[in-house]
């Protein structure tokens, strides 16, 4: 059994009808969804699962193997097996999740650009997140340097492209190389690579937007050193 991911090939999708493949005691497994699982540094989606005039919220989602499980909150008795519903997600906390993706990778682009330094790890929630980055210590001047480059690049509306490449392809590649492809599991034969066209490329199973204007307004709200050679930067957004 396998959940098809709609959200990979267009994080625009807000709701798609789908079938309950498989019901536990408070989540259901759908043949095909729009909601993002938790993973790769981004919060799992919200929303709503509804059914003959019934809803179901949806309060966390995972993803297991192949198959996502939505887990349903409330009392109601969950849908049975086989039943065709729509889901539906929470738009504005998806949206301000694509947001802020796409903010971490321009984030990403500029620091490497400026000042070479590669991403080590990274968290978010909707319109805030941290990033850990390679420095030691932080250069002289660097959050106003970077709050002003990342949102140059914003004001710049860069295209965001998503794409798929086989494995075999995506090893050789400089970019993605750099991004560290090498670490995705060798069971994953399809690599799929976020694009902020001109800036960022790198190997991504998050949503995004389409354009970087989309973002908002970027501000490093504070920056922390987690001990030698890895220091964190706390960004957030704002509505433009
Ligand atoms: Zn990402």
């Amino acid at each position: 059994m396998e959940t098809e991911l709609l959200y990979l090939d267009d994080s625009y999708l807000r709701r798609t009808s789908a079938s309950v493949v498989e019901v536990s005691d408070d989540a259901l497994a759908l043949d095909r969804t729009v909601f993002y699982p938790t993973g790769g540094g981004q919060p799992h989606d919200t929303g709503t699962l509804e059914s003959g005039g019934r809803s179901w919220p949806v309060t966390a989602v995972k993803k297991q193997g192949a198959v996502v499980w939505h887990t349903i909150g409330g009392e109601d008795p969950l849908p049975e097996m086989g039943t065709e519903v729509e889901a539906i997600l929470d738009w504005d906390r998806r949206h301000a999740l694509m947001r802020t993706h796409t903010a971490m990778h321009l984030l990403c682009g500029v620091i490497w650009n400026e000042y070479g330094k590669a991403v080590t790890g990274g968290n978010m929630e909707p319109l805030a997140g941290r990033m850990d980055f390679e420095f030691d210590p932080l250069p002289e001047g660097f959050a106003e340097r970077v709050t002003a480059a990342v949102n140059t690049e914003i004001e710049a509306d860069r295209r965001i492209e998503v794409s798929f490449l086989d494995r075999d392809d995506a090893l050789t590649d400089q970019d993605l190389i750099r991004t560290k492809v090498n670490l995705i599991p060798e069971s994953v034969t399809t690599i799929r690579v976020v694009d902020i066209v001109g800036l960022d490329r790198q190997a991504d199973g998050g949503t995004h937007v389409a354009h970087s204007a989309e973002v908002g307004r970027f501000e490093i709200a504070k920056t922390e050193s987690k001990g030698k050679g890895n220091k964190r930067v706390r960004i957030r957004l704002h509505d433009r």
